[in-house]
């Protein structure tokens, strides 16, 4: 009936609202094995809600080690499911809250799947970018009557300290400034801010943002990327009755890869780049834990990319991390680093939250 109705949607609101407390979030998700990989031996075994434990193959001392998150995905969550648990975030940015959502891990761990998905693109298989769009949309459609709101995205990269636009048709030469705190709230004020209306839209100016994303092969995966690309959508919404603007914008950042780089390998640009990229997420998971753990110092100014989303990371804004592992034994020790790396991110307000259960 109606008034059931209403019931059940009051608690789904309380519910997303008790969801938000806390502002930072870790949520781990597992890849499955890919086709042809044997999966007689995985790295992972039990799951549940929030726990992951991890088995140890015996060239590395064989034993168990647990780690607690906000979530845990394993090998079979679908796309729907890893986005269903984020829908409540990604709604608050029509509620003028700044949001930002990375994907970290090792190259070939699923950080571009839970984002944007596979290469070869499905209705079922879209990532978070596009749901997180399809989203906004809808909702402000629905609420027409008492807010009018536009929506315009932003696609930019750093690669090796370096911020370029992705959505420009002539390659991304372009090397821009961060200006944080400028007007109209926009931390790169010359990169390209294209207003979007439709799905369609936005699936055009993602494949624009792929094509002009530096890639470059490595030995693991020739999709890997060694740059952090950022979809940010920037959102103003005019309540109708009072004329009251208000402005949400939300970063959706596919990291790139977290392996340590093998010294007596990487030479020249290879060294670099990974020097570059060791260094940015370095600085990241430092400001994360600084805001955890409310420090009255947050280290923004270390790296390109704290810099960019220092508008967004602390205060008022909300930040969910996702942590990817892959499940080979192969990967057992980035899968342990990253691992270390998400608690370190998560432990403050992990513990804040475990103490209220
Ligand atoms: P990364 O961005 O971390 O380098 P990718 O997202 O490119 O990794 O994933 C590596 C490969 O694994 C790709 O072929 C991708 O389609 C596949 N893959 C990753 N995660 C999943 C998943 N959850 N389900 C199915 N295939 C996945």
């Amino acid at each position: 009936s109606g008034y059931h109705k209403v019931l059940e949607e009051n608690r789904k609101l309380y519910n997303q609202v008790q969801d938000l407390k806390g502002n930072i979030r870790v949520y781990c998700r597992v890849r499955p094995f890919l086709p042809g990989q044997s999966s007689s031996t995985s790295t992972v075994g039990h799951i549940d809600d929030g726990n992951i434990m991890i088995i140890t193959p015996s060239k590395y001392g064989k034993g168990h080690k647990s780690f607690s998150f906000n979530k845990v995905f394993g090998p079979f969550a679908t796309q729907e499911e890893v986005f269903s648990d984020t829908q409540p975030l990604i709604r608050s940015v029509l509620d003028g809250y700044n949001v930002c959502i990375f994907a970290y891990g090792q190259t070939g761990a699923g950080k571009t799947y839970t984002m944007s998905g596979p290469e070869e693109l499905t209705e079922e298989s879209f990532g978070v970018n596009y749901r997180a769009l399809n989203d906004l949309f809808h909702i402000s459609k629905q609420r027409k009557d008492t807010f009018c709101y536009e929506i315009a995205v932003q696609m930019i990269e750093i690669y090796n300290e370096q911020v370029r636009d992705l959505l420009t048709n002539d390659g991304p030469q372009k090397r821009l400034g961060i200006h944080n705190g400028s007007q109209k709230g926009l931390a790169v004020p010359n990169a390209n801010l294209v207003p979007v209306t439709s799905t369609t839209e936005v699936i055009e100016l993602m494949n624009i943002g792929q094509k002009n994303r530096a890639v470059s092969a490595t030995a693991m995966n020739d999709r890997s990327s060694r740059s952090h690309s950022c979809l940010t959508i920037h959102v103003q919404g005019r309540e109708l009755a009072s004329g009251a603007i208000f402005r949400g914008c939300m970063h959706l950042v596919d990291l790139a890869g977290s392996e340590r780089v093998n010294k007596s390998e990487a030479k020249g640009d290879r060294l670099k780049e990974a020097q570059h990229i060791n260094k940015s997420l370095s600085a990241l998971g430092d400001v994360i834990s600084a805001l955890a753990q409310k420090s009255s110092h947050i280290p923004y100014r270390n790296s390109k990319l704290t810099q960019l989303l220092q508008d967004s990371l602390g205060g008022q804004a909300k930040t969910l991390m996702f942590v990817h592992i892959s499940p080979e034994v192969d990967a057992i020790s980035e899968t342990l680093s990253t691992l270390k790396f998400a608690e370190r991110v998560a432990s403050v307000e992990l513990g804040a939250s475990q103490v209220n259960k």
